[in-house]
């Protein structure tokens, strides 16, 4: 699904980095628009008011989106973990500098992922090795 399927759907025109056309809730002529916005999330409105809600809702019926709202889809367990990986390892790197370790970030994240891989590929030799 992309905004220009759903523009196609709805008969909108492009003008520019945008859609126009008819509101799928209350009609008119241009009074709507979508584009897309940051991080490829969809950015709908009509100058007619109509809320965010009623238009999904509406392209929905229309079968023109999932019926999963885009907004309500977060990141991934996976991404999460990463994230929150990736946090430790600045509050780990940040602790370190300020004890005056010297290594840059790069230096330091290319040895978390080396340890961390060793970790998972030996198990046992880790926990003699490192422990
Ligand atoms: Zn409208």
């Amino acid at each position: 699904m992309s905004i220009a399927y759903i523009a196609q759907g709805l008969g909108l025109k492009k003008m520019g980095g945008e859609y126009k056309g008819p509101c799928p809730c209350c009609g008119g002529n241009d009074r709507f628009h979508i584009k897309e916005g940051r991080n490829a999330t969809m950015m709908v409105h009509c100058r007619y008011l109509c809320s965010y809600a009623s238009i999904m809702r509406q392209l929905e019926d229309l079968g023109l989106v999932d019926k999963e709202p885009y907004e309500h889809i977060g990141p991934t367990a996976d991404q999460v973990a990463t994230m929150q990986g990736d946090k430790m390892v600045m509050a780990i790197y940040n602790a370190d500098k300020q004890a005056g370790n010297k290594q840059s970030l790069a230096d330091y994240r290319r040895h978390k992922l080396a340890v961390e891989r060793h970790k998972a590929m030996a198990p046992q030799e880790y926990q003699t090795n490192y422990n």
